[in-house]
């Protein structure tokens, strides 16, 4: 990972927000910036320096992973540490994280600072860059998306009614973890039967029942970076009807793939899904938004949902997920991670998406 031409990069965002400095605390935001995977740390921006703060617990781990900052082992709020470091000489204007300060770490923050320093509250700075993934990280995140479709495939053969879904995610998370994953990008979801109109059925200690979809939302985090995916299945013979909704469902993500190009907006990829699913009856049982970014962390920008203006740029990473709920009934979600490229999309996650009966 080459943290010092992200830090370079960050200065030059820092400049054109006419900001004299910045204090980072977001641990995947110290972790992009620096290396530094601990909890604990705050990384400090001032005239072309950086300055790392930890506690004694970490004094180790932060010596051995902080790329490019010096190292400060501080006692008491690492905000104040930094807060004492910094002087007026180095300019006035201090952005600092507004999405993960508290309200609590801003007032220590404000009163370790000289009196005549301001802070400002900065939403979504580093994020700005994180958006676009750099060639490292897209790297990184391949294994990853290749290693959860693996644990995914060798889970699939041991779905049939009468197995609890928890034993399914609990299969699963057991695959990734002995593959090497640090662990599950979110609670993994088996939602099987009528479960599976929940879209956000996490396995419950319900068996699966001898006909009906099983949903299963599952993704890993290799080296930090996520994976996202999910299939649906169908246990027993799918009815026309059932065959119908999982048709519409892929029709809608192949559309949202396909309207995937830089120059897009986020809102007109989330059109091209809920069209298609409008068209075939279904529009009112889509009831989230087409998809998200993904990386460091599991939910990043931009968001794929209704009237998003973000333009998609080559290097972001993105899924493409819509789903249809139908109560009583069962549901079904198909999502792929896609990279956005020079002239419209690639698709990462490499399992099929026919109907898979069981
Ligand atoms: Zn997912
Ligand atoms: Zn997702």
């Amino acid at each position: 990972m080459d943290f010092l031409s992200r830090q370079r990069t960050f200065h030059e965002a820092l400049e054109s927000e006419r900001l004299d400095g910045f204090i980072v605390t977001h641990p995947p935001n110290l972790r992009y910036l620096c290396g530094y995977t601990g909890s604990n740390g705050l990384l400090l921006f001032t005239g072309g320096r950086r300055t790392f703060f930890t506690d004694g617990r970490y004094t180790q781990q932060a010596r051995e992973e902080v790329c490019g900052a010096r190292v400060v082992i501080a006692r008491g709020a690492l905000v104040a540490a930094a807060g004492q470091r910094i002087s007026a000489k180095e300019g006035v204007r201090f952005g600092f994280e507004a999405d993960a300060t508290t309200v609590a770490a801003a007032a220590v923050m404000r009163k370790a600072l000289p009196r005549n320093v301001t802070p400002k509250p900065v939403s979504g700075l580093v994020m700005r860059q994180r958006i676009v993934k750099d060639a490292d990280e897209l790297r990184e995140m391949r294994t990853a998306i290749v290693l959860g479709a693996s644990i995914y495939r060798r889970t699939v053969d041991m779905i049939r009614p009468g197995v609890r879904e928890s034993e399914v995610a609990g299969q699963l998370e057991f695959a990734a973890r002995e593959a090497g994953a640090d662990g599950m990008s979110f609670e993994t979801i088996v939602a099987s039967g009528k479960r599976a109109a929940l879209p956000h059925g996490r396995a419950s200690a319900n068996a699966i029942p001898r006909r009906g979809f099983v949903v299963i939302d599952s993704g890993v985090i290799l080296r930090g970076y996520c994976s996202d995916m999910t299939r649906t299945l169908f246990v027993g013979r799918p009815g026309r009807e059932e065959r119908k909704w999982y048709e519409a469902v892929l029709e809608a993500q192949l559309a949202g793939i396909a309207a995937v190009k830089p120059g897009k907006t986020a809102g007109e990829v989330d059109q091209a899904c809920r069209r298609v699913l409008r068209r075939s009856g279904l529009g009112q049982f889509f009831t989230h938004s087409t998809g998200h970014g993904v990386g460091l962390e599991i939910h990043e920008p931009p968001r794929l949902g209704k009237g998003q203006a973000e333009q998609l740029r080559p290097g972001m990473v993105i899924t493409i997920e819509p789903g249809v709920y139908i109560p009583e009934r069962g549901g079904i979600r198909i999502e792929d991670m896609v990279l956005v490229t020079d002239t419209g999309c690639e698709i990462l996650t490499p399992v099929d998406k026919d109907l898979l009966q069981i």
